[in-house]
Parts: structure tokens; sequence; C-alpha cells
């Protein structure tokens, strides 16, 4: 990779982390409350290994197979991989392999196929719940009026452990518009904490390149973000 890749990259994420810490401040919270998850799906390892070495530590990927074959040498120490992208039931026992955490449940077939999965592995796998709030058709996630018995479901596996909720907004031409769709999915969040206290569902993933600002100022504990870095 080039000098000059290195630098482009370094300044985006540089102006990234600013735009997030002073989002943060707006909003009266603290910068570290935001993990940044650098969605990588278009970008070859050197870049996202570079992307490492500047203190990035979460990565997404929306495909399985593409993540297997990028991350046959696993990421450094300290690095984990989040899966974003929708998941098929056949690609459950892969992506428990793969993956640190699964942002992309939605449905009960998959729950199972990860349940089966991560206890033939013996492993543990924290998972969000990927809600649908703006009802779009043809988008991945369950529709707000499921969550709590999906929820419900996660919590009575030992294998899977629900760390709260994730969305993606529609593209919308001014990221404003996509405000009550963050608000709506911590609304959801708050709801389902109180139904379910013994679980831990601290995490809010939403907000892509466009609009983790607004994601921020409605509570967002993790942001996804693509094209802002790697563009
Ligand atoms: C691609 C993708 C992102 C990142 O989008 P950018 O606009 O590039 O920041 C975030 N979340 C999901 C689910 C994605 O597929």
């Amino acid at each position: 990779m080039s000098e000059q890749v290195e630098t482009a990259l370094a300044e985006r994420v540089a102006r990234v982390r600013a735009d997030v810490a002073e989002a943060a401040r707006v909003a009266g919270r603290r910068p570290e409350e935001i993990e940044i998850v650098a969605v990588s799906k278009t970008v070859p390892r050197p870049v996202i290994d570079a992307a490492a070495a500047l203190g990035l530590r979460h990565f997404g990927e929306n495909r399985v197979q593409e993540a297997r074959e990028k991350f046959a040498e696993p990421l450094p120490p300290g690095c984990d991989l989040h899966l974003i992208g929708q998941l098929q039931t056949n690609k459950a026992k892969l992506a428990v392999r793969l993956f640190d955490m699964i942002e992309s449940v939605d449905r009960v077939s998959l729950i199972e196929a990860l349940e089966k999965a991560a206890r033939q592995q013996e492993r543990i796998v924290p998972v969000l719940l990927q809600v649908n709030i703006a009802g779009e058709e043809q988008k991945a996630g369950c529709a707000p009026e499921e969550a709590a018995a999906l929820m419900e479901r996660l919590g009575a596996s030992p294998w899977l452990e629900p760390r709260g909720l994730m969305t993606i907004a529609p593209l919308v031409p001014d990221p404003e518009l996509a405000r009550p769709v963050f608000a709506g999915l911590r609304e959801l969040r708050d709801a389902l904490r109180r139904r379910f206290p013994g679980q831990d569902l601290a995490t809010l993933s939403m907000g892509m390149s466009n609009d983790y600002r607004v994601a921020i100022a409605e509570g967002a504990t993790t942001i996804r973000v693509g094209r802002a870095i790697f563009a």
C-alpha cells in the first residue's frame, strides 16, 4: 500500500473520530461510550490491517463467505469482527466460527441455527436483534412487534448472549429524516430492558457514514462506518 493511501486513510479515521467526539459532546455523552465498527466489506485485507494499525478495533463484514477468505489470517489481538449482513441458516456454523458478534439476528429459524452451532462449537455468541424500525419492505430485521418474543427466545438460550438492538435506517437525502428511526430503536430497547431486566441490553447499533451524528444524538452505542473511513 502506498504512503499516500495510508496518509489518506489516517486522515479519514482522524476526521471520523473527531466527529464522533463532537457529536458525543453535543449530546452530553462521553466519546468512549461510542464504539466505531469499521465496515470493511469492500476493502482488501492490507487496508484493514492498516486501519487496525491506526487503532480501529472493530470491523464489520456483511458476507460470511467473503469474510472467510479475508480473515483466514486472524485480526491482530484486541480486534473483533462483527457480522452486519443478512445471514442464511446454512451459514450459521461458519458465522459462529468467524465472528465475535452477530448483529443481524432477526428470526426464530436463525436463532435456532446459531444456537445449535454455538453449542457444537462450545462458544457463547454475543448477538444483537436486528429490527426493521422503518418497516421498509424487503429489508432485513424483525418487525418491532416481534422483538419481545425474539428477545425472550434469545434470553432462554444458554449459548446466545443478547446485547441489544441493531437497525439500518432508510437511505434519505437529509440524515435528520432518519432521526425518528433511531429514536424508535432506542425506545424499543428501553421497553425491552424494562421487560427483561435480567438481560444486558446496553447496545444500540445504529448510524452509518451519512447519519452517525444523528444516531449518536439519539443514543447509539455502536456506529457502523464504511465509506467515511475507507472511501
Ligand atoms: C455497508 C453497511 C454499513 C456502512 O455503510 P456506509 O454508508 O459505508 O458507512 C453499515 N451497516 C450495514 C448493515 C452495512 O451493510
